[in-house]
């Protein structure tokens, strides 16, 4: 019996359907992300949204809308529920009422990459794959190791030679074979897609498969959880591969068609990048539909080094709907950020996370927000992974 809600994978452009059954990668079409679509009225009929808040803690207590149908194939290490913090002191001095930091370095392995590389490894399981490659700026690296071990899968990394030594050496001791390359994430997912066809590895990338979107969707869900099914005002989110942007946005619609929102209102997605890789803020300040290719990727927010996301048109898209904003900080902003926020909250961000705090300053400053407004700014990773010896 499953207890999942999944229907199938539609093509986020073209909405062709593929077989949910099937390994799936993205439209070959349009070269565009599948998303997972789900029964709506049923899962409304057989799920009572406060019911939910009873069960265990943990990213699978959504499981009716998770694409994982049968409970064996779970994948888990304790993944999600990651704490949402306020922050007095650091709102106060920006003038804010409201401020709240979603902890995601509380997770396994220390980032909330482990969401979406539980959702992904569960499936892959659930199909029958047995080899899995990823091409990674870091954390999904570490993630995809261990959840690879805990499935009993191979796995095989790519990833620039400068990450973080932390995220190469939580990867070889689970068990994954690492090669480090003279690139960045783009290089890595030419070389990891190369191997996934002649060897017959899965490939994991960002977008290119359709579930570790699924998992950090699951973020949304719990922001509406602890806000009484309303959610905050705005959402400040460090983009990459934009994963966590789209699958909050995902969730918040699919929150609305089930009928368990209070209020219409959405969060303003606000997306943060770094000024040396900031190829979503070009593109959104352009009014532009795609992202151009970042040529000479630099920052230490290693995350965020990501000169083109496969999802760029999706990212962009939800953006805009979301009557949100782009805003690129520099690295000196971040270390400064990094800082502040350890210092008088004691939560030690990953550089991603404390981009957040640093574009929030210019959002005050420009008064992009509002002193009493719900906001949340997401801390996507623990700052001891990039320690430096
Ligand atoms: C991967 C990563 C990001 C970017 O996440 P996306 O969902 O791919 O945009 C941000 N912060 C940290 C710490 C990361 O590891
Ligand atoms: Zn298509």
């Amino acid at each position: 019996m499953s207890f999942s809600f999944f229907k199938h994978l539609q093509c986020s452009d073209c909405a062709t359907v593929y077989d949910p059954d099937k390994i799936q990668t993205f439209c070959p079409t349009c070269q565009a992300p599948l998303l997972a679509i789900y029964d709506i009225a049923s899962t409304r009929a057989h799920v009572d949204r406060d019911e939910i808040r009873q069960r265990p803690r943990g990213m699978w207590r959504w499981r009716e809308m998770l694409p994982v149908k049968n409970s064996e194939n779970i994948v888990t290490l304790g993944e999600g529920d990651a704490p949402l913090l306020r922050v007095p002191r650091v709102g106060s001095d920006l003038g804010l009422t409201n401020l709240f930091v979603k902890d995601e370095g509380m997770n396994p392995t220390g980032s909330f990459k482990a969401r979406g590389l539980a959702a992904a490894i569960s499936k892959a399981k659930e199909l029958n794959v047995e080899k899995v490659i990823i091409p990674t700026a870091g954390n999904a690296g570490g993630a995809m190791a261990a959840y690879a071990a805990r499935a009993g899968l191979r796995a095989h990394i790519f990833m620039p030679k400068d990450t973080p030594i932390a995220n190469v050496e939580e990867s070889r001791i689970a068990g994954a074979s690492v090669t480090l390359i003279d690139g960045l994430i783009s290089e890595a997912a030419g070389m990891a897609g190369v191997k996934a066809r002649e060897e017959g590895w899965f490939d994991v990338s960002t977008f290119k498969e359709p579930y570790r979107t699924e998992g950090k969707k699951v973020m949304g869900y719990e922001l509406a959880d602890f806000f009484d099914w309303h959610l905050p005002d705005v959402i400040i989110y460090p983009t990459g591969g934009g994963t966590g942007l789209v699958g909050m946005w995902k969730a918040f619609k699919e929150l609305a068609e089930l009928g368990w929102l209070e209020t219409h209102k959405r969060p303003r997605m606000v997306a943060v990048q770094a000024d040396g890789c900031a190829p979503v803020i070009k593109a959104f300040d352009a009014g532009a539909e795609f992202c151009d290719f970042w040529l000479g990727a630099q920052t230490i927010a290693s995350g965020l080094r990501v000169p083109k996301s496969f999802a760029d048109r999706l990212i962009l898209q939800d953006i805009r709907e979301s009557q949100g904003t782009a805003i690129a900080v520099s690295d000196e902003a971040i270390l400064k950020a990094q800082s502040r926020l350890a210092a008088a909250e004691g939560i030690f961000a990953a550089p991603e996370g404390a981009a957040t705090l640093a574009a929030l300053e210019v959002l005050v400053e420009q008064g992009w927000v509002q002193a009493d407004e719900n906001i949340v700014l997401f801390n996507t990773g623990t700052g001891l992974k990039y320690i430096k010896a």
